[in-house]
């Protein structure tokens, strides 16, 4: 018992089931933390909805890739020849968005499979369109699989992605980029759907993390253990800090801690003691420096005590509030994508 995630096994895979049949073309992501769940778990799922292609975030993801999954790896960083880690294999798709680079992998890996990128509104990474006739002269042996490119999750325009989208892929259709698929990613459905109808000729193949394994937040429940709780008056100092507590209450110490990606953003600075007074005037936890944590304890999210600790958290409960007793466990509402669990349960 610890912090932990359980996961309604039937209804979650019920959402990517139905995702995946909804999703033609579909290249699940799989990156980083594994979205909370973990990229080998993740993987195992891609192979049973019977995807060819998966997608990680950087070569240093790749090994594990090819272990879990027994399709092809595409990697969303842009090779680079000053990196140490690349993992040069059959299966692996590269990603090349600068011309420089185009000849250097071609003189390294003749052969390899890769997506030239084009440089979008995000400013990541990628081609600008005037490169492109320079980068397909530059390919040598390289295979090229696809053409990609990344928009942002909000567009300027409030319009959405699809004149971005639809605009790169009449750059593709002109140019002398000799492929027919083009990967899109933070595209909805319906855009997917006008994209294609627009440009029958090509494959659109959509790149989907966070609405494909946490489309259905419902499935996943974190749940963090009561270690100890204890009785404090207003005033009593406790923790690292030695912090003044606000008022009478219990103070809980809950599994779950920076480790597990709990409260990384900063907690509120205390500033002046003339302006702590004059805050703590207007009323309010906030207002006195303290930070309001993911814990959900008797209905409400509560303050942390202090900021979180490696391994655990200290919670304030005010005296009004039904305190939990030691072995309880409590919500949290995490953010999956920097969460880490002790422990990941499908049930
Ligand atoms: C992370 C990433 C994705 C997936 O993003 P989600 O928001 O998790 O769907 C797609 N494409 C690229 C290039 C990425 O880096």
């Amino acid at each position: 018992m610890g912090f932990e995630l359980d996961v309604d096994a039937t209804r979650w895979r019920q959402g990517l089931t139905t995702v995946a049949a909804t999703t033609p073309g579909l290249v699940p992501v799989i990156k980083g933390n594994g979205y909370g769940l973990g990229r080998d778990l993740l993987a195992r799922e891609a192979t049973t909805l019977g995807l060819g292609t998966i997608a990680v975030g950087t070569y240093a993801e790749v090994p594990d890739a090819l272990a879990a999954f027994a399709g092809d790896v595409m990697v969303l960083t842009p090779w680079r020849p000053f990196f140490t880690d690349v993992v040069t294999d059959d299966r692996v798709i590269h990603t090349l968005g600068r011309v420089d680079d185009v000849s250097a992998l071609a003189a390294a890996a003749p052969g390899a499979r890769v997506l030239l990128e084009g440089e979008t509104s995000m400013a990541r990474h990628g081609f600008d369109r005037h490169e492109l006739a320079a980068a397909v002269a530059a390919l040598g042996d390289l295979h090229v699989e696809g053409f990609a490119i990344h928009l942002p999750l909000a567009s300027r325009s409030g319009g959405g992605n699809y004149a971005e989208a639809e605009s790169w892929a009449a750059a593709l259709e002109t140019s002398q980029v000799e492929t027919t698929t083009l990967y899109v990613s933070h595209l909805t459905s319906g855009e997917v759907a006008a994209l294609a109808a627009r440009r029958p000729h090509l494959d659109i193949r959509p790149r989907i993390g966070t609405s494909l394994w946490l489309g259905d937040l419902g499935a996943l429940s974190v749940r963090a253990t009561v270690l100890d709780s204890h009785l404090v008056a207003r005033g009593e100092h406790i923790g690292y800090r030695q912090r003044a507590m606000p008022r009478d209450g219990t103070l809980l110490v809950v599994a779950g801690g920076t480790s597990h990606g709990i409260g990384l953003e900063a907690p509120k600075g205390t500033t002046g003691v003339v302006q702590r007074g004059k805050s703590l005037a207007k009323g309010g936890l906030e207002a006195a420096g303290f930070s309001l944590s993911p814990f959900r304890i008797d209905g409400k999210q509560r303050w942390f005590a202090e900021p979180p600790h490696m391994q655990a958290s200290m919670i304030f409960l005010p005296g009004s509030a039904a305190a939990p007793a030691v072995g309880d466990s409590v919500d949290v509402a995490v953010r999956f994508t920097t969460a880490t669990f002790d422990a990941i349960t499908l049930r």
